[in-house]
């Protein structure tokens, strides 16, 4: 079923091709263990001389690299156009969201990280606290193919806001458009405060091996745990943003049509190639016919193709595409029935825009990341039957809710790390929000204050200021000092 492999090894150097056509994009040397520790070595040398510049200095470079990547938006688009086949939309819906967060973090890391003093307590009156947040020093930044620009840079720029140096390993999918981020940094900045190292899995894993402060992973599930295992050797701390099977649940008071046009554009926005991508809907049955005449229709017409105007590019990594025909001959064989298209969506490199209904919820287009423009959707009986079905995966990145009466409700009970209500996929483009999943799909933190402090160490100082005022920290306590303890404990605490 699918084409050849990409990228490819020729005479071992990575070559990236273009999954519209096949032609060469761009060419590589590969980077071993020795080739990734010198960038990781490098990167510690130009870490002191990054902190120094203070977060002043460093949000004035960052902000200069936002202005070049705005800038020279047009070239970073025919690049990501050429190694992942994105629409020209897709792509620059990418690099909008990725330019909010370049924007945000540089402006917001003195608040977040900054040197304040915070109260001390009570019987400790006669210290002052100290809080502050330092960075690791060198970050490992491993990276996906399918949002070569945001996923990074969602890591990437909090991590440099925060006073780290970063190694980046692009994904073998897109080594081209990730060298284009790490020479426009170094093109502002004058020192590589982020280097790219190039290569596939063994060269994430030597970045995992060397002696890196820190690791930010995002791609799929099962390397996030190789990642995790390699990095505890270590005890390297990580930050695994993995996959997912996010849901849509409507209820019976719902807006029905902007249901419909939501899940339409979360599920097959990037051509259904999106870790917060919503791949299956919980439709109130009452409201499910409504919903699926207006998505189908809306589905059916959209334009699938390599053209400029095209809606649904191709499918970027060519494997992908027998798992999304796997999904499809399994949920047909399972008794599903397809609203749109059907086994024959798969017409390599494109998957056309496929809608399955009442899917077991045991089949795997149901249970496993599809990753193309491919909908299940099933009828419930109630929006908490909903969320039962929608909270049973191992997975809890994202998530959507439509609703009128009860929207708050149904999200806060949805087991994800994010959730819109009456929208989709809009949590990614608040740079004030966090990013990230629970269960299989990961841990910890990108975006907002949180993915600021995730690539920092809280710092505490406690700094006596004042004579003792009785012997607390001192063998000198008397029988006295501690009936005072005790009394003042009664008063505070009773
Ligand atoms: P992948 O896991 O195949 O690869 C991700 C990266 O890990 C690549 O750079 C790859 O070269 C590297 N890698 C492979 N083996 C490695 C190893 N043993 N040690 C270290 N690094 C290794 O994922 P992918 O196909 O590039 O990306 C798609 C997946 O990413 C999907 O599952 C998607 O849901 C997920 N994703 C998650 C988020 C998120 O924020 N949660 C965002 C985008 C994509």
């Amino acid at each position: 079923m699918s084409s050849d492999p990409a990228p490819q090894v020729i005479d071992d150097r990575l070559v990236s091709l273009s999954p519209a056509d096949g032609s060469q994009v761009a060419v590589f040397d590969v980077a071993g263990p020795e080739e990734v520790a010198a960038a990781v070595k490098v990167a510690r040398e130009t870490q002191a001389w990054w902190w120094e510049q203070g977060i002043a200095g460093r949000r004035r470079y960052l902000l200069k690299v936002r202005s070049l990547v705005a800038e020279r938006m047009p070239e970073l688009l025919d690049l990501m156009r050429a190694e992942t086949g994105k629409t020209p939309s897709d792509a620059r819906t990418e690099v909008a969201t990725a330019l909010e967060h370049l924007n945000w973090a540089p402006k917001h890391a003195r608040r977040v990280l900054g040197p304040r003093r915070v109260r001390t307590s009570l019987v400790l009156i006669d210290h002052s606290a100290h809080l502050e947040y330092r960075p690791y020093g060198v970050v490992g930044v491993i990276g996906p193919w399918n949002y070569p620009v945001l996923t990074p840079m969602g890591s990437i720029v909090y991590a440099l806001a925060a006073g780290n140096t970063v190694v980046f390993k692009p994904s073998e999918y897109t080594p081209a458009v990730g060298q284009w981020l790490a020479d426009a940094v170094t093109e502002v900045v004058g020192r590589p405060v982020l280097q790219a190292v190039q290569g596939f899995g063994a060269t994430g894993a030597a970045l995992c091996a060397a002696d890196v402060d820190k690791l930010a992973f995002t791609g799929s599930t099962a390397t996030a745990k190789k990642v995790y295992a390699a990095c505890a050797e270590a005890m390297t701390p990580v930050v695994l943003e993995c996959g997912g099977k996010d849901a849509l649940i409507i209820d019976r008071d719902a807006d029905v049509a902007a249901a419909a046009d939501f899940a339409l554009w979360g599920g097959l926005f990037n051509a259904g190639q999106t870790c917060i991508g919503i791949e299956r809907v919980y439709v109130h049955t009452e409201v499910a016919d409504r919903f699926l005449a207006r998505l189908v229709e809306r589905a059916g017409a959209l334009r699938v193709g390599a053209e400029p105007d095209s809606q649904v590019g191709p499918i970027t990594m060519p494997r992908q595409l027998d798992v999304i025909a796997a999904h499809l001959a399994d949920a047909a064989e399972r008794g599903a029935t397809f609203a749109l298209g059907g086994t024959d969506s798969v017409r390599p490199p494109y998957v056309h825009p496929t809608i399955i209904v009442d899917a077991p919820e045991d089949s795997r287009a149901v249970r496993e990341e599809t990753f193309g423009p491919v909908l299940v959707v099933n009828r419930v009986a109630s929006a908490d039957e909903a969320l039962t079905r929608a909270n049973a995966l191992p997975y809890g990145l994202g998530g959507a809710v439509f609703a009128r009466a009860d929207g708050m409700r149904i999200a806060r009970g949805m087991r994800s790390g994010m959730t819109t209500v009456n929208s989709a996929l809009a949590f990614a483009g608040m740079p004030r929000l966090p990013f990230g999943g629970v269960g299989e799909s990961g841990f910890g933190r990108i975006h907002g204050d949180d993915g600021l402090r995730e690539f920092a160490y809280a710092k505490s100082i406690a700094r006596r200021r004042l004579r003792q005022l009785f012997p607390l920290l001192s063998f000198d306590r008397a029988e006295k000092h501690n009936r005072l303890i005790d009394r003042l404990m009664r008063v505070r605490h009773r």
